[in-house]
């Protein structure tokens, strides 16, 4: 491996171990294996564009295999024989294996995505634990009902009724490279808990925690064929995974155009689907606000994971009276932001995730200054040291109009498009004036606003006076085209579960 670090940034030799040897295979049937075709992908640092590893290139062939131990796994061995505490019982010894390897999952978080090392530690690695700690005590608590039926048309008749919750069957989790680990076990913890078995496929340009969590689940003693992990490209391996007539659910998480493909390609076998897709989501400050609260939340909304989040709050509505106060606020604060490897801990922003994200989001900003917007920072790579890696700077744009494709279209980078407004009622029809609808923010201290605000917003999240707070417990899904189905919460067990209703005739 050529990855290298200043002495503050030295490795863990947990992630110089991972990272030593020719290529990384994937996890089929408890076993590590390469593609059968043999083809495997390089696996880059987006701070230095260094290759730090190779990934097994899985596609349909490969998919086909995994699908198949998936489907035995759930049908013989010794998973649907587990009691729900037994499930419950590996959750949690998962969870306390990927607490006692954080630190080195974090780093290898970071240098394979960009984020930056507190972000991995303190965000991503506790979310995940608890996702998994969460979903343990879900196990032991998923149950039907009796339900007392009437009959009408057989009068005097008795039943007995009642329904279980049984698992989907072979679930495939499609995933992204913004928040890899933690999107691989927010899927993974409840598809376990219903008692589904699982085919992974992480994102080409992050395969690497996913992998390294395989070896901790076999590590937990997970069952083979439970959790398959297959390393790959999306138009071959996730095609073939999201159209396969043998996998029963989809869950995925990433474009809004590739979740299209994804529903397309249910149609053969209507294979369930759960869409979690992206988002243009509007800030909104009233001029009554905590003014530097809000200015805190509308820097972290946008620029925390470098913009890459579904949430990022990139549309940025101030009321008028202070729009140029906020505007300035933001503007220096973003210009005075320490960019850097993440893996440095002084660093406060990282390098986009890759070259072709980095392009994307260069041309947005292009694309807003083409089309009058006024740039107020950033919009360009960054040179010098880090001349190498995928570093925009924090970019501010005002005078940007709603029809603006850079206030119309998810750019999963770090650009914010800020403008004025004049009236709540206004301000509403302008939140919702685009196809999507996954988060909102509402900054004001009057209370009767806020629930206004809350109400008329079509979004699935609504943050009032805070921003980017999630929760295992808190249902998270879009309105619109940001997707359909909730994870997380309750309602994840909904998602990974199917009613049966049984009859019993007692006449
Ligand atoms: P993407 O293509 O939607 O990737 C998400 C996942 O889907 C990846 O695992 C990807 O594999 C896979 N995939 C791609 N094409 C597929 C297909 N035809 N069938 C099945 N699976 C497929 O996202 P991206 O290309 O990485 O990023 C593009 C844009 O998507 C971003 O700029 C952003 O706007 C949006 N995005 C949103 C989210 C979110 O959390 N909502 C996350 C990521 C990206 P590969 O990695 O091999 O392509
Ligand atoms: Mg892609």
């Amino acid at each position: 491996m050529t990855a290298t670090a200043a002495p503050d940034q030295s490795l863990h030799p947990g992630v110089i171990e991972f990272l030593s040897g020719k290529s990384k295979k994937f996890l089929i049937n408890g076993r590590w294996q390469e593609a059968q075709s043999g083809k495997a992908f390089p696996v880059h640092n987006p701070a230095t564009a260094e290759v730090i590893s190779h990934a097994a290139e899985g596609d349909r062939a490969d998919i086909d295999q995994a699908v198949a131990a998936a489907r035995r796994a759930l049908e013989d061995g010794s998973w649907p024989k587990m009691t729900p505490a037994d499930r419950s019982k590996l959750l949690h010894k998962i969870a306390d294996l990927v607490e006692s390897h954080a630190d080195e999952l974090a780093q290898l978080e970071t240098l394979n995505n960009g984020k930056t090392i507190r972000e991995s530690r303190k965000g991503d690695l506790p979310l995940a634990v608890d996702l998994l700690r969460y979903f343990a005590g879900w196990a032991t608590k998923i149950h039907g009902e009796t339900i007392p039926v009437s009959v009408p048309y057989a009068p005097g008749t008795k039943f007995f009724h009642y329904t279980t919750r049984e698992p989907i069957g072979v679930v495939g989790a499609i995933i992204p490279w913004n928040f890899p680990l933690l999107m691989a076990v927010e899927r993974l913890a409840p598809i376990l808990a219903c008692g589904n078995t699982m085919v992974l496929k992480p994102a080409e340009q992050t395969p690497l925690t996913a992998l390294r969590l395989g070896e901790l689940l076999i590590e937990a003693g997970l069952p083979p064929g439970v959790v398959n992990i297959v390393s790959g490209f999306g138009p071959t391996a996730g095609a073939a995974l999201s159209a396969h007539p043998d996998v029963d659910k989809v869950t995925f998480t990433g474009s809004t155009e590739v979740g299209r493909d994804i529903v397309r390609a249910s149609a053969g076998n209507l294979k369930r689907v759960s869409l979690e897709l992206g988002g243009k989501s509007p800030n909104i400050v009233f001029a009554d606000a905590d003014l530097e609260a809000a200015a805190k939340g509308i820097f972290m909304g946008i620029f925390y994971n470098q913009g890459q989040c579904c949430s990022a709050g990139s549309r940025v509505y101030v009321e008028r009276s202070k729009f140029d106060e906020l505007l300035t606020a933001l503007t220096k604060r973003a210009q005075t932001v320490r960019q850097g490897p993440g893996l440095d801990p002084n660093t406060q922003m990282g390098p986009v995730v890759s070259q072709e994200q980095m392009e994307r989001v260069l041309d947005y900003a292009a694309s807003g200054k083409r089309e009058g917007a006024k740039l107020l920072c950033g919009g360009q790579r960054l040179g010098g040291a880090l001349a190498k890696g995928y570093f925009v700077g924090p970019t501010v744009f005002s005078d940007v109009r709603d029809q603006m494709k850079i206030a119309q279209e998810e750019i999963f980078g770090p650009v914010v498009a800020v403008m004025p407004f004049d009236s709540a009622d206004e301000m509403a029809a302008r939140a919702n004036g685009t196809s999507y609808g996954l988060v909102a923010g509402v900054w004001t201290s009057n209370v009767k606003r806020a629930f206004q605000m809350a109400q008329k917003i079509k979004a699935g999240t609504i943050w009032i006076n805070c921003y980017h707070f999630v929760d295992s417990a808190s249902p998270w899904g879009g309105y619109k085209q940001s997707g359909y189905g909730r994870e997380k919460g309750p309602y994840a067990i909904e998602q990974y579960t199917q009613v049966k209703s049984v009859w019993v005739d007692l006449n």
